[in-house]
């Protein structure tokens, strides 16, 4: 069953919008003013992403995010402590070119095959700016990150969301019919499923007149990257982030790497909206944490450690997933509801993400912790399984 959208629906954020202004109305006493100000009919609205609950409290065991449980490179520990504050009264670097060179080195490719953006969030909202304007409807699957038809709302582009078949999997027959342009997160989230190189290579090259985005949020925890395929399709950009693998949420680092022409494409764009985006502290840290190869690399594997034992441990526990490559599960109990078990975890300060209704509805998304966290959680479940049963 698949979805579409011509154009976007502005009537569900308009609705949120006047609930809200209501909502002030009657607080103030003011119950008359129901309907829009004229000022408002020149208002962009949208219905925002929700963005998953940043917890402050202390000892919250928190596995909603997908953020990495270890630290960032320990280089980037020392350049923070040796961090000159005077350096902050200049501009930094437009061209951050000093984290561009990092990434071109550990990618092998050339320097002007590289943008770098706050987040990968804005490395692809640039992307559907830039690349996602000939009309025709993009395409992504039903299930996949919940920021993709924001942006293409938010942007007036039309989409349509092939659903992936029972199992998940995406069907690579959908992404064959003419199409403005093509997005797939792989390893998906929040399924975690990792597509095999292959299906992205006949989906790139049967869609020469597309610009195909392979988000690779999660790819170094174990799924096949698309980046050896960038000097062979002009048409393929692919993303990846510094907020997962790297341990640099915080910081807020992506990047896409793609084709000369494509990479100018963005730039442009880019320039044309705000140059300076990327602070100095970022493009130093950055640059230094991609420099430590060994740190990422030993960080990563104790993930992905973790992470097989955590599967092995929920499937005895009465849970079953998608084989997920990324740093994350997306379980789903037997018998007991998915609502049930996230209100319970939350309650003990365990937070995992949940995604009400539709295909997600009986699943948690739980992020891959320490393996101390990791304990705790089958800890609760299991006492809290048993006390059901
Ligand atoms: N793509 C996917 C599939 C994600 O799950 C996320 C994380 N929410 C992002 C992109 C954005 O990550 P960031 O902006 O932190 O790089």
């Amino acid at each position: 069953m698949e979805t579409e959208r011509k154009l976007p629906d502005r009537t569900a954020g308009q609705e949120k919008t006047e609930e809200k202004s209501m909502a002030g109305n009657s607080a103030t006493g003011n119950g008359a003013a129901r309907e829009a100000a004229l000022w408002e009919r020149g208002v962009r609205r949208v219905v925002p992403y929700t963005p998953g609950e940043q917890p402050r409290q202390a000892g919250i065991i928190k596995l909603n995010t997908n953020e990495c449980p270890y630290p960032p490179s320990p280089q980037v520990k020392r350049l923070a402590a040796e961090f000159e504050t005077e350096l902050l009264r200049l501009y930094p670097d437009p061209e951050a070119s000093l984290l561009v060179k990092s990434i071109a080195k550990r990618f092998c490719v050339e320097e002007d095959q590289v943008f770098v953006g706050v987040g990968s969030d804005d490395v692809l909202a640039m992307a559907f700016l830039t690349f996602f304007n000939t009309g025709q409807p993009i395409l992504f699957p039903d299930v996949t990150y919940s920021f993709y038809d924001v942006w293409a709302q938010l942007f007036g582009i039309p989409w349509r969301r092939p659903a992936l078949d029972e199992s998940f999997r995406l069907v690579k027959e959908d992404y064959l019919a003419p199409n403005g342009g093509i997005v797939i997160a792989n390893p998906n989230a929040p399924t975690g499923i990792c597509e095999p190189l292959s299906v992205i290579e006949e989906i790139v090259a049967k869609n020469p007149a597309s610009l195909v985005i392979i988000d690779e949020a999660y790819v170094d925890f174990g799924g096949e990257s698309a980046m050896p395929l960038v000097d062979k399709y002009e048409n393929l950009l692919v993303v990846q982030t510094f907020s997962k693998s790297r341990a640099m949420a915080g910081m807020r680092v992506g990047f896409a790497v793609g084709s000369r022409k494509a990479i100018r494409y963005l730039r442009d764009v880019k320039f044309s909206f705000n140059s300076y985006t990327m602070d100095a502290p970022t493009i130093a840290w950055g640059a230094a944490s991609m420099e430590d190869e060994a740190y990422f690399q030993e960080t990563v594997g104790r993930v992905v450690e973790t992470r097989e034992y955590l599967k092995r441990e929920l499937a005895s526990l009465g849970f079953s997933f998608p084989d997920s490559r990324a740093n994350f599960l997306f379980a789903s109990h037997s018998h007991v509801p998915a609502r049930e078990l996230f209100e319970a975890l939350k309650e003990a300060g365990i937070y995992v993400r949940y995604f009400p209704g539709g295909r997600t509805g009986n699943y948690l998304r739980i992020t891959v912790g320490t393996p101390e966290q990791t304990e705790s959680l089958l800890a609760f479940l299991k006492k809290y399984l048993e006390e059901k049963a």
